[in-house]
């Protein structure tokens, strides 16, 4: 790992910031660096990890201390400073609630081994996903499409930004845990006692109370807004998967990012098409005069009508494919799937008087031939009986 940088650098604030101006100069690092935001942006998701290691840091008073008096040499490995975590699972190790939910397979190792992220239910935590679904008609899901939806989002209150709090005052550390957000209850039991570390029931975890709510969000510091937002939809996509929005779901806590908005979507059926991944099946008539002598059949396609030239003496049920006439990749549209279609020789019925004697010709100049070979008992019994009354 390259050399690290100094977290008040990282965050870039001074050395004196108070644990607000902190939390703000996080909030904004954050952001601009969230790899919702920045998507295959290493540079950008380096920098986001880097601002959250520090603000893990700096916005708690003990490790901010260590860190202000043994730099990062306070945190190396093994040198964990927080009370009671479960050790590395394979770099996986993330204790209840708190960095863990936000950050999860973005930071990996970053803070296995140590137990450096525990005891900080205080800590920004992202905002819950929000799901919806939607429906698209089968050529939407094929080709792709746009569509509004409507959703419920909770905003930032603008009467008091936030905190919930009512203009001029503001919320304070809860009493009940100290602002930790936890509290430690001592029970007696056979084995002895027993320490229990549970959320504050007082503030829920967040470590602050608020004594005088805000009037317009009644102390949640967020209010319902309706928006309306275009879901892009993109082609190639199927029944049942999901679409995910970064930063359209709840807001955060204590400066964490949103959730997302994850819009389930559903597909509806097609009259002739059936879908298996990104192949398209169907079946398509043929007349009986193009199964035999070959010739051009048109079969529907999702891209329209296509002629299709069939060879003679094509059986039913025949299967041919339509390379690349399915449906389009999710990855990349212009790799797309095949289009199976059976064949299905159609028999004429309502023969005039003329038709069935042509047949009828037809069937006895195949006569020496199938007598070979052994034709259905009924029709040849027809044939031989006509024969002898010639
Ligand atoms: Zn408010
Ligand atoms: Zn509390």
């Amino acid at each position: 790992m390259a050399e690290k940088r100094d977290y008040y650098e990282v965050l870039g604030v001074s050395k004196t910031a108070t644990e607000a101006e902190i939390k703000k100069a996080y909030r904004q690092v954050a952001k601009k660096y969230h790899p919702d935001t920045n998507p295959d942006n290493p540079e950008a998701e380096q920098k986001f990890k880097e601002a959250s290691e520090a603000y893990e840091v700096l916005s708690d008073a003990q490790k901010r201390a260590k860190y202000d008096q043994f730099g990062h040499a306070a945190f190396d490995q093994g040198g964990g400073s927080g009370p009671g975590g479960f050790g590395g699972f394979g770099g996986f190790e993330f204790t209840g609630q708190d960095m863990g939910d936000i950050f999860g397979d973005i930071f990996g190792g970053m803070f296995g081994g140590g137990s450096r992220s525990s005891a900080r239910r205080n800590g920004p935590r992202q905002g819950a996903n929000m799901r919806i679904s939607i429906h698209i008609s089968f050529e939407e899901a094929v080709f792709g499409t746009t569509k509004d939806v409507e959703i419920t989002l909770s905003d930032d209150c603008k009467t008091c930004h936030g905190t919930g709090a009512a203009p001029g005052s503001a919320p304070e550390t809860c009493s009940r845990c100290g602002g930790k957000g936890q509290v430690v209850y001592t029970q007696q039991s056979l084995f002895g006692t027993v320490q229990n570390v549970q959320t504050c029931p007082d503030c829920n975890g967040t470590g602050k109370v608020i004594k005088n709510k805000c009037p317009d969000c009644h102390g949640t510091g967020y209010v319902r807004n309706r928006k309306r937002i275009q879901i892009t939809v993109p082609a190639g996509i199927d029944n049942g998967q999901t679409i995910r929005i970064a930063g359209k779901g709840e807001p955060g806590v204590n400066g964490g990012p949103r959730g997302d908005l994850m819009v389930v979507v559903l597909v509806g059926e097609h009259p002739i098409f059936q879908r298996d991944g990104y192949n398209i099946y169907s079946s398509a008539p043929i007349s009986f005069t193009s199964a035999a002598l070959g010739g051009t059949v048109t079969i529907n396609t999702l891209d329209g009508p296509y002629q299709y030239t069939v060879n003679p003496g094509t059986q039913t049920d025949t299967r041919i494919r339509l390379r690349g006439k399915g449906v389009p990749s999710r990855r990349n549209k212009n790799v797309r799937g095949d289009h199976y279609v059976t064949l299905i020789v159609q028999v004429p019925e309502h023969l005039t008087g003329e038709q069935k004697d042509l047949l009828r010709q037809f069937e006895a100049s195949l006569e020496g031939r199938n007598s070979q070979a052994g034709t259905a008992g009924k029709t040849e019994g027809f044939f031989s009986k006509k024969k002898k009354n010639k």
